[in-house]
């Protein structure tokens, strides 16, 4: 197995749990890589020998990106949707179904060249593990084949037939998404979701589509609280989720809900930026014990960037989370957001995915907005 040593790091962020801060931050390290996994993690100047040795030139390495949100099997595009609502007109669920009529009439190949594209996008902004949802095909065929494709990047994939009604009865479509819909979607899929809010699914309807996923092998998450306030954070606390996404609006009692049940509170940043809705109150869920993952949630309508390093700045500088909050939430925390253990540090043992910051810390990335501040980024050991 190769050895390879990366020294000269002037920051290592590690997230390593047992540390006395929160990123277990080393200043002047090196990092052993034995084939895909970290080795060791050390000072510079007591790494030993290893096959290969790479200069990181007074560089910070963090662990690669954890991106828990996204919905990249699409075909089309919204910039005509985007320029209206920047001259006024407001946000609503029911645009998904532009896409859908659009990716719908896609072949598999634009589909997947189309994910190809912005996985590539992302890795170049350091995101090296991605979930990815189905939710703009909406049939039977059309939602297997979207994980299908989707499941040829990534083990994190998501069902979500329940995004919006596409047409007809709301009972109908719900008895389709927990029967045939489920049953093709399966064997593609790792996780299920449900967007629950008003103008898409309501809390029983939330609960009895869960419900069946968890019968059919799936583990349930939800988009939740995002357009105002509702039952969704409540209902995916009361469920034991892993993680609920939004949560922009949130009562008090919403917030004892995830501190009481551990759920983690993932936070899309750019779906404010891009809607100009109020952000999400970070700062209140970390101050109250709550988790908090930071995700892109790239998609065509409501946000159409894939960068992590913008959802970094804008949660510091609009949702009151210090540069390490935000890095930890994209990393250590967006892992846990997936269940995952293998990833989102760099520790021994861990997955070797990291990315080389052209920066000597992991605070540039919200001192230095907007700038392309990834110099390298390595998936398994390796430079990708
Ligand atoms: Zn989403």
């Amino acid at each position: 197995m190769t050895a390879t040593v990366i020294t000269n790091i002037a920051e290592l962020v590690t997230n390593d749990p047992g540390a006395d801060d929160l990123l277990g931050a080393i200043a002047d390290a090196a990092l052993v890589v034995e084939g895909s996994t970290v080795a060791w993690v050390v000072r510079a100047g007591e790494a030993p020998a290893a096959d290969e040795q790479v200069d990181a030139g007074g560089r910070a390495v963090i662990p690669g990106f954890v991106d828990s949100h996204s919905h990249l099997v699409f075909a089309g595009d919204r910039a005509a949707e985007f320029a209206a609502r920047m001259a006024g007109e407001s946000y609503a669920a029911g645009g998904i179904r532009t896409t859908v009529a659009a990716t719908r009439a896609a072949t598999d190949e634009q589909l997947t060249s189309q994910v190809a594209r912005l996985v590539d996008e992302m890795r170049r902004q350091g995101t090296t593990t991605v979930e990815i949802k189905s939710g703009y095909g909406l049939t039977v065929r059309d939602e297997a084949r979207s994980l299908a494709v989707a499941r040829q990047f990534t083990e994190e994939t998501t069902f979500l037939g329940a995004h919006v009604v596409p047409e007809g009865d709301p009972g109908e479509y719900v008895d389709l998404v927990t029967g045939p819909m489920l049953d093709a979607a399966k064997e593609h899929a790792r996780w299920i979701d449900v967007f629950c809010e008003r103008g898409a699914f309501d809390a029983d309807q939330a609960r009895a589509i869960l419900r069946a996923g968890e019968a059919a092998g799936l583990r349930g998450r939800l988009h939740a609280n995002q357009l105002g306030p509702g039952p969704g954070v409540g209902l995916a606390a009361e469920l034991g989720l892993v993680a609920v996404d939004h949560c922009t609006y949130l009562e008090d009692s919403d917030v004892a809900a995830l501190r009481d049940s551990g759920t983690i509170a993932t936070l899309l940043p750019g779906v404010e930026f891009s809607t100009r809705q109020p952000y999400p109150d970070a700062r209140r869920l970390l101050d109250a014990g709550v988790r908090v993952a930071l995700a892109s949630d790239c998609n065509p309508g409501s946000c159409f960037t894939s960068s992590i390093p913008l959802c970094i700045a804008l949660a510091v500088r609009e949702m009151g989370m210090t540069p390490a909050e935000a890095v930890h939430a994209t990393t250590y925390v967006g892992a846990l957001a997936l269940d995952r253990d293998d990833v989102g540090a760099l520790v021994p043992g861990r997955r070797a995915d990291l990315v080389v910051l052209d920066a000597p810390t992991h605070v540039h990335l919200a001192y230095r907005p907007g700038v392309p501040l990834v110099a390298a980024t390595w998936v398994g050991g390796r430079p990708a």
